[in-house]
C-alpha cells in the first residue's frame, strides 16, 4: 500500500478537494497598500472559497508585487 501523496490540490483550510481552476482578480499587499492582480489563475475552494493561485498564478502574483513595490520605491 502506498502513501497517498500530498498533491497540493485540496484546500488549504478546509481541506475540501472540491476546487475550480479560473481567473480571478487576487488581491496582495505590498507594504502598506493593497493592489488587485486581475486575471491571476487560482484555484477556488468550492465549500470555503479561499483562493490559492497556482504556479502560473503565483509567479504573475510575484511578477506584479515585485513591479509594485519598485514603483513604491520610486515614488519616494
Ligand atoms: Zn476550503
Amino acid at each position: 500500500m502506498k502513501t497517498i501523496k500530498k498533491t497540493g490540490k485540496s484546500c488549504e483550510k478546509c481541506g475540501n478537494q472540491n476546487l475550480k481552476t479560473h481567473l480571478a482578480t487576487y488581491p496582495i499587499k505590498v507594504g502598506s497598500k493593497q493592489i488587485n492582480v486581475e486575471r491571476v489563475s487560482v484555484r477556488e475552494c468550492m465549500d470555503c472559497h479561499m483562493l490559492v493561485p497556482t504556479k502560473a498564478g503565483q509567479a504573475k502574483v510575484d511578477r506584479c508585487s515585485m513591479m509594485t513595490f519598485m514603483l513604491l520605491l520610486g515614488n519616494k
